[in-house]
């Protein structure tokens, strides 16, 4: 077995494979990824130069180019000699036990719907690993029997490279363009999300996004095929084809099965689903949940205790009344546009910067209004402050200490009510930090340093927004 990648997943299937007895060649193009598993004891063996004839299977890691924008050598050579790649779900699909299993996709909300589905599963006591794309690869999931179930967040990249996929359900939350290059364009990248229906098995479900016009074409055709269809969409009017499963108006926060018209869940006490993009996040879970026979009670109650992921929008801590939120996973504009829609105007103590996207903060000039003063970090904040002169005041504080100290300082002396203090950096953070994580990480070690009074989420408070 041949094993192309030494990244997380890469080395989770080389020891499950190692452990199942086989014999296994190990290859990263990265030479300090070799040298390391050298090091570790594995067989590394140059896959450009090897006689295909003898291997059974070539395991891919999904992040390196396959095909687009040019052949990778070793995909070439294996598929010249008949040996298509495939990845570690490909592996967790032939020979996992009799769980039922559950497959999310789409452009953004990948990692909060997986973990909501889980989350939700786990408190109604079914045993339940999640996992894939993010967070633990699907080689290290423990092996789960017919009452369990597993969560597989799946990239496009992880489609593409799944040739028996048999999924229970499957959610396709958005398509909007992203990795195209990958994808050799948007039809590309389309058709390789639409595999995920593919592997549905038969009686399965598909819950599929209706607020883009990709997903929401994807749906339709799915419908026509004979597919047991479920459309969500995280605003009204829905009148999508089929019966549609949606939340209904942003302020009252409430998930509606628009067939019957019957509330599914108050999305106003689940404080880690703010926002309508998590509204999407929230009703694809739901729906899934319900497909599968869940009960109503449990799935509301699942929705509403989800603690969130780190980083994404993270209620870090609440302290003389001023709210800590890290969202340092934001680091492109798309994603700060999410975060800072969700608070009212002229509330927001707004920490940005980093290393500069394309494009710059132009985009958000619709939610300037929200933020009371900018505190600029990194590489980008020069950029961010020409755009924000004259319409947003800023202040360049060059580190996240010195940000994170100016805000709680301003933030403080101000009062002012439903006062936030947001790192939702809309720029990678590789000019500071090892990664978003790290950048996510200081930030909660320096606002957990901060001194004050702190106390819970104050009631009422408003998260599901109109933006
Ligand atoms: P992914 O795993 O697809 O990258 P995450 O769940 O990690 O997505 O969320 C990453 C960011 O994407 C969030 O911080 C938020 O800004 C944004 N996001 C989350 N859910 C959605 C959604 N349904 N639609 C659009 N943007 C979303």
């Amino acid at each position: 077995m041949a094993v192309m990648g030494l990244g997380r997943s890469g080395q989770a299937t080389a020891r499950a494979l190692r452990h199942g007895g086989a014999r296994v060649l190990v290859w990263d193009d990265a030479p300090a990824k070799r040298e390391e598993a050298t090091a570790q004891g594995w067989e590394v063996t140059d896959l450009t130069a090897l006689d295909w004839r003898d291997v059974a299977c070539l395991v891919w890691s999904p992040g390196i180019p396959h095909t687009y924008p040019a052949p990778h050598p070793v995909a070439k050579a294996a598929r010249a000699a008949g040996v298509a790649p495939v990845c570690d779900v490909e592996l967790l699909m032939q020979t996992r036990p009799s769980a039922r299993c559950i497959g999310v996709t789409g452009t953004n909300g990948k990692s909060t719907t997986t973990a909501l589905i889980a989350h939700i599963l786990a408190s109604a006591g079914f045993p339940v690993a999640a996992g894939g794309n993010l967070g633990l690869p699907v080689l290290a999931f423990p092996p789960l029997e017919d009452d369990g179930f597993y969560v597989i967040e799946l990239s496009s990249y992880q489609l593409e490279l799944t040739l028996s996929l048999a999924l229970d359900g499957g959610v396709l939350l958005n398509i909007t363009p992203d990795h195209l290059g990958r994808h050799g364009g948007m039809a590309g990248y389309v058709a390789a999300k639409s595999r995920l229906f593919d592997g549905l098995k038969p009686g399965g479900t598909a819950v599929v996004g209706a607020d883009d016009d990709a997903s929401s074409a994807l749906g339709a055709r799915l419908q026509e095929r004979g597919l047991n269809v479920i459309p969500i969409s995280a605003r009204p009017p829905f009148g999508v084809h089929g019966q549609p499963f949606g939340v209904h108006g942003t302020t009252e926060g409430l998930l509606v099965d628009e067939a019957s018209g019957a509330p599914v869940a108050d999305l106003v006490p689940a404080l880690a689903l703010p926002g309508r993009h998590n509204a999407q996040n929230a009703a694809a879970a739901a729906a899934t949940l319900r497909a599968l026979g869940l009960a109503p009670t449990l799935i509301a109650a699942g929705l509403q205790s989800f603690p969130g992921l780190a980083h994404r929008q993270e209620r870090i801590a609440v302290i003389d009344d001023v709210r800590y939120v890290n969202d340092s996973k934001a680091t492109n504009t798309e994603a700060a546009e999410k975060a800072l829609g969700c608070y009212d105007p002229q509330t927001v103590y707004w920490i940005a910067g980093g290393q500069a996207k394309e494009g710059g903060i132009t985009a958000l000039a619709p939610l300037f209004p929200r933020i009371r003063h900018a505190f600029l970090i990194g590489e980008a904040a020069p950029a961010l402050a020409r755009t924000l002169e004259g319409k947003v005041p800023f202040t360049l504080c060059g580190t996240l200490s010195v940000a994170v100290a100016q805000a709680h300082t301003m933030a403080v002396r101000e009062r002012r009510s439903g006062a936030v203090v947001l790192l939702s950096p809309a720029c990678a953070s590789w000019d500071q930090f090892d990664s978003f994580e790290h950048r996510g990480t200081v930030f909660r070690e320096l606002v957990t340093a901060l001194p004050g009074q702190r106390t819970g989420e104050r009631a009422g408070e408003k998260e599901i927004c109109a933006s």
